[in-house]
């Protein structure tokens, strides 16, 4: 049985997150998406929400679970028993940082591999910052997010406005 884990800050999640869980879920046993507890002043979203909102994202998926995590990617990985780190690639900016990544993380732990998925062309501009800064100056963003993300973006962004 292969076991995948997906760490990311999902910051919220993204429909570019969401179709490389689709596709690492199809070609894994098991797919566990590991949400970064980053300090909140670096965050939109509290770990709490970031894990609400891909747990609701994946609930079809049943080979998919989602947990918080701390702490380096590949002790996580041996946690949950997992041989392979997923990540996606976008355009190249993504691929200088994720090859140092997967350097370092090979370095630490060289049982675990990384698995890489080249993002679906519809989402490679695709990043949660770039989410953030267009909701936050009003623009539409209900075609890159899934609905329940939108719906809790535009409370958010509403809220800190006030
Ligand atoms: P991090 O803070 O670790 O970069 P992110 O949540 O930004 O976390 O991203 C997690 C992973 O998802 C990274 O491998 C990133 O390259 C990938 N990713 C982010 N957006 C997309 C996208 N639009 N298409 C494919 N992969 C993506």
């Amino acid at each position: 049985m292969v076991t995948g884990l997906y760490p990311g800050s999902f910051d919220p999640i993204t429909n570019g997150h969401l179709d490389i869980v689709v596709r690492a879920a199809s070609v894994l046993d098991r797919l566990v998406v590991a949400v970064y507890d980053a300090p909140p002043k670096d965050i939109l979203f509290s770990t709490q929400e970031r894990v609400a909102l891909v747990r609701q994202a994946v609930k079809s998926l049943p080979n998919v679970e989602v947990q918080a995590y701390t702490g380096l990617t590949v002790v996580v990985a041996r946690q949950v028993r997992a041989q392979v780190v997923v990540r996606g690639l976008r355009a190249g900016s993504d691929f200088e940082n994720e090859f140092e990544m997967a350097m370092m993380n090979k370095k630490l732990a060289p049982d675990i591999e990384s698995l890489f998925l080249m993002s679906d062309s519809a989402w490679h501009f695709l990043s949660s910052s770039r989410v953030k800064e267009v909701a936050s100056l009003g623009g539409d963003i209900t075609s890159l997010v899934p609905p329940h993300v939108a719906t809790l973006l535009r409370e958010r962004l509403q809220k800190l406005a006030r």
